[in-house]
């Protein structure tokens, strides 16, 4: 693939599984150098960082809990002080905790809105400093930085028993584009990517058997479920200044799963 994110840093938060780690991944193949983020297991950090040098590229693993304003700070700190800067943040980190309303306690709300919502507003603050205070290197890119959010279709998408993981979605869609707007005169770009269906560890009960898998293609028209390479790349184009004058835009991955397909028989 070509390499046009050469000379760039990038952080990607939450990076030992899943889709953080096939962003990192990807981003390193079209030749940024990848600051891999944990909050609690080095070990799968190692190994994304691992399979990033084994392919030549270049990692560096940095633990820090997102939602803890400290761990943040040094996290960047860290990051500036063996990479020289950052050019691209990748706000991925992100839980769920499933639970009916009038049964979810205050902190199984708060710890939700903390890793997904606080978390991606602590990254962004430490990002945009460090983008401001650096400016626009035209020989390395177009713009100053770079932002991109790891939303949801739940951004848009009610779903019942999962109130505080949409609440937090749905915070990211307007802190991203409110973020966008404020700015884009200092030559940042900030954009959200809203998965659907995606195949990792968090949705794993979705898919694991035959009948959940059955069900859920049910709400997709594309007909598969998504995998974390598909999101990969997305994040390299977003990334990269082929989306150059893209700015406050959410960009829906989710064959095609906010069609609202219950209406698809053409019944109704
Ligand atoms: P995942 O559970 O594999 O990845 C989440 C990662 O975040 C894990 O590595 C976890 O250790 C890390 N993390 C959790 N709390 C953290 C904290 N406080 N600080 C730092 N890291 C922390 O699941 P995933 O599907 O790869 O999820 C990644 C993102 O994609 C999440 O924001 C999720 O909401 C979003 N998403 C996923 C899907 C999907 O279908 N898989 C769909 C929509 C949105």
């Amino acid at each position: 693939p070509p390499r046009r994110l050469e000379k760039q840093i990038a952080l990607v938060t939450g990076s030992g599984s899943g889709l953080g780690r096939e962003i990192a991944i990807e981003l390193a193949r079209a030749g940024a150098a990848v600051v891999i983020n944990y909050a609690h297991s080095a070990k799968s950090a190692e190994q994304t960082a691992s399979e990033i040098r084994a392919e030549g590229g270049r990692a560096l693993v940095v633990q820090g809990d997102v939602s803890r304003e400290a761990d943040v700070q040094a996290m960047f700190r860290r990051t500036c002080e063996e990479c020289g800067t950052v050019d691209i943040l990748v706000n991925n980190a992100g839980i769920e905790q499933d639970v009916a309303f009038d049964e979810m306690t205050l902190a199984q709300w708060q710890k939700v809105i903390d890793v997904n919502l606080t978390g991606q507003f602590l990254c962004a603050r430490e990002a945009v400093r460090q983008f401001k205070r650096r400016g626009v290197r035209p020989e390395i890119s177009s713009a100053a930085g770079k932002i991109i959010c790891i939303s949801s279709v739940h951004e848009v998408i009610p779903w019942a028993g999962h109130v505080n993981y949409c609440a937090s979605k749905g915070g990211v869609m307007l802190m991203m584009k409110s973020l966008a707007q404020e700015v884009a005169r200092d030559r940042i770009r900030v954009n959200s990517i809203a998965p659907g269906a995606i195949r990792t560890d968090i949705n794993r009960h979705a898919w694991e058997t035959p009948e959940a898998m059955r069900q859920l293609l049910t709400m997709i028209p594309y007909g598969r479920i998504g995998e974390p390479a598909d999101v990969g790349r997305l994040a390299v184009w977003l990334a990269s200044d082929q989306s150059d004058y893209i700015t406050g835009t959410t960009i829906f991955i989710d064959g095609g799963m906010v069609l609202y397909p219950a209406f698809s028989s053409g019944k109704g």
